[in-house]
């Protein structure tokens, strides 16, 4: 499977590598794009369900009540498998479990 920098699916620029953020209550390591589309890094893809609430509420700019009342009609979000070593994404599929899940999240417009 060929591996890919580091782009945002929704507009394909190219992102920073994630970096620990700190918004209200919120801790995430991850970033934001220049289309409004924010990201969160799940290091060992195994809390998949919380990272991706974290980058909901961070799209929501730390207010967790909007984020929590958000149907799945008002964002678009994609999941990637991501290494940190490379800062290089590729579609689901990998071997194996292990590798660390990059979560996308855009608002849409209303
Ligand atoms: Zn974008």
């Amino acid at each position: 499977m060929r591996r890919r920098p580091l782009q945002c699916p929704f507009c394909d620029n190219y992102l920073a590598p994630p970096v620990d953020i700190s918004m209200k209550a919120l801790e995430i390591t991850g970033g934001i794009c220049a289309c409004g589309a924010v990201y969160a890094l799940d290091r060992m893809g195994h809390n998949l369900g919380e990272v991706f609430l974290d980058a909901l509420t961070f799209a929501c700019k730390g207010d967790i009540d909007k984020a929590m009342a958000l149907t799945p009609e008002e964002y678009e979000t994609e999941t990637l498998d991501y290494d940190v070593h490379t800062n290089t994404v590729s579609r689901r599929g990998g071997r194996g479990g292990r590798s660390g899940k990059i979560i996308f999240v855009r608002l849409k417009d209303k």
